[in-house]
């Protein structure tokens, strides 16, 4: 049973989705901030197995503050941010919020990577934070 459906902006890359999240969340970290061209990155992570893309995913790799490698991945014709992959979590496989068809769909419970907060993007103040990675990776 598909739960989430979604892709890019320019629809070269689809996805279906059939589990729940594991957890959502905003991450604050530099590199999500680079590759957003945002203040955070808001993604929920799903079970890999339950994450059906079609089309070809350009991916960009860079080690994150665990040493764990992070894997990106974007529409190669449009640049959209569809998935990021630690190394350091095997089978998990996190969509981004902004890429599906109801953004809507997640609802992040913890922003991570706090520390890199920046001032004028504001979250629910309830909502709580992690001062860096929630867990290792
Ligand atoms: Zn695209
Ligand atoms: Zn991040």
């Amino acid at each position: 049973m598909t739960m989430i459906k979604g892709g890019c902006q320019c629809g070269a890359v689809r996805y279906e989705i059939t589990a729940e999240p594991m957890v959502a969340l905003h991450c604050e970290c530099l590199d999500c901030k680079k590759s957003s061209g945002s203040g955070h990155i808001t993604a929920g992570a799903f079970p890999e197995a339950a994450v059906h893309i079609a089309g070809t995913l350009k991916t960009y790799a860079s080690p994150a503050d665990s040493g764990a490698m992070t894997t990106r991945g974007f529409c190669p014709e449009c640049g959209g941010r569809i998935s990021f992959q630690s190394s350091g979590i095997p089978g998990m496989l996190a969509i981004t919020a902004g890429s599906m068809d109801d953004p809507g769909a997640i609802s992040p419970s913890i922003a991570v990577y706090h520390k890199r907060h920046v001032a004028w993007d504001h979250f629910d103040p309830a909502l709580p934070v992690a001062e860096a990675a929630p867990q290792r990776g």
